[in-house]
């Protein structure tokens, strides 16, 4: 149980805040507060679109894991120098607290309806012949992959508003991908996008910027999602947000100025590209130096975080990837043996405390 009365809330309950509230549920008074009733493992979900099974081990109730804390699942949307306000109109009062609100997605609120979402997008694949993808960049070619591989009959056009894929990591990986890609013939078109406020499913000729008409029974909107930090900027928070909307964070992951608010994952400064595994390991340095505060150990005893060079690895289908590592990039088989089988999902949820093999356990 708890050791203490300290109060610990946390906003967001994606990889960076499920982490941190599953540390400390037994070290401090933990509320996770959340929009939907679940954890999602986000890197898994493009394989659960072509293979809706796999989703049972990815969305976890965060009951499963957070067995001695409090969950309130609405937005948080204002915060003062001592609570937190939801959108249903809880006021959740904090001695320290964490953001780890990421990026903004509409997903549904209970994991029923999100494990029926990847059957329903697991349908439309099927029953297509030909499938637009809009975006290229991690998600997109993802999605491409997983189609290509598991349907390879099915035509995939996908269509990116840049000059090449996968701009978040360098030129090698990028025209490795497009070649694999091709070779599995899928049509990658640069430079156009698809006017997105008219689309519709059911829709059969989508027409891109530069005038081109493509036919496709269907489409998957691959594009980035906004930064959810929009509700911070009328609150006490406002000074922390640097022009992109991110929380700027000290290298002990705490906000600018703030000695008892810390942020951690997608929604920080951190000079370095938003990836889960790194929002899991600032988790930890978080739940550590929160450990030491509540127990009121010395500054000096914290952690703190240092930015990583770009290492990135994205799945190609079910057996290969490619990897960007500081001095390599690969592609094939052997990046391909570290992520696309089981895409992490059994290590992240050993590191939740649950079963990796299985969601009945
Ligand atoms: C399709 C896809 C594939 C990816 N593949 C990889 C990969 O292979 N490897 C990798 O390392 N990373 C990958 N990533 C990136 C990784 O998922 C993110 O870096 C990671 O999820 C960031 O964690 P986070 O906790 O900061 O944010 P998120 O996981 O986005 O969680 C944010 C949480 O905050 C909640 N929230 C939002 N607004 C509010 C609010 N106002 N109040 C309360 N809660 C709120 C959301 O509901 C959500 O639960 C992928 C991402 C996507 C989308």
């Amino acid at each position: 149980m708890e050791k203490n009365g300290k109060r610990v809330v946390i906003l967001g309950g994606g990889v960076a805040g499920s982490l941190v509230a599953k540390s400390l549920q037994f070290h401090a008074h933990v509320t996770l507060v959340d929009p939907k009733e679940y954890f999602e493992i986000t890197w898994a979900s493009l394989r659960s679109m072509v293979e809706p099974y796999f989703a049972e081990r990815t969305i976890i109730n965060h009951r499963d894991y957070l067995t001695n804390g409090d969950i309130v699942t609405s937005h948080a949307v204002n915060v003062t120098e001592t609570e937190v306000l939801t959108a249903d109109g809880h006021r959740i009062g904090y001695d320290y607290l964490v953001i780890a609100t990421g990026h903004a997605d509409s997903v549904p609120k209970t994991r029923r309806e999100r494990l029926n979402q990847f059957k329903e997008d697991n349908q439309k694949i099927k029953s297509s012949h030909s499938i637009l993808i809009v975006g290229g960049g991690p998600t997109g070619v993802e999605l491409a992959g997983e189609i290509a591989v598991d349907f390879p009959d099915k035509r995939v056009t996908l269509v990116h508003r840049g000059s090449r894929l996968l701009e978040f990591i360098g030129t090698k990986a990028a025209d490795k991908t497009l070649n694999w890609l091709k070779s599995k013939n899928v049509i990658v078109k640069f430079e156009q996008s698809v006017d997105l406020s008219t689309l519709t499913d059911g829709q059969k000729m989508y027409k891109t910027s530069n005038g081109e008409t493509i036919e496709a029974d269907c489409h998957f909107l691959c594009i980035g999602k906004p930064l959810a930090s929009a509700w911070l900027k009328e609150t006490v928070l406002k000074n922390g947000l640097d022009a992109q909307g991110r929380i700027k964070v000290d290298e002990k992951l705490r906000v600018k100025s703030r000695n008892n608010i810390f942020a951690i994952g997608d929604i920080t400064d951190i000079p370095e590209i938003k990836q889960g595994f790194l929002a899991q390991q600032q988790a930890d340095v978080v739940a550590k130096n929160l450990k030491v505060m509540i127990e009121g150990g010395r500054e000096c005893r914290m952690d703190t975080y240092k930015p990583h060079s770009t290492v990135a690895i994205v799945s190609l289908g079910r057996k290969e990837a490619v990897a960007q590592f500081p001095f390599l990039t690969i592609i094939g088989r052997i990046p391909g043996f570290i992520k696309s089988g089981d895409l992490f999902v059994g290590k992240t949820r050993k590191q939740m405390g649950l079963n990796p093999d299985s969601a009945h356990a």
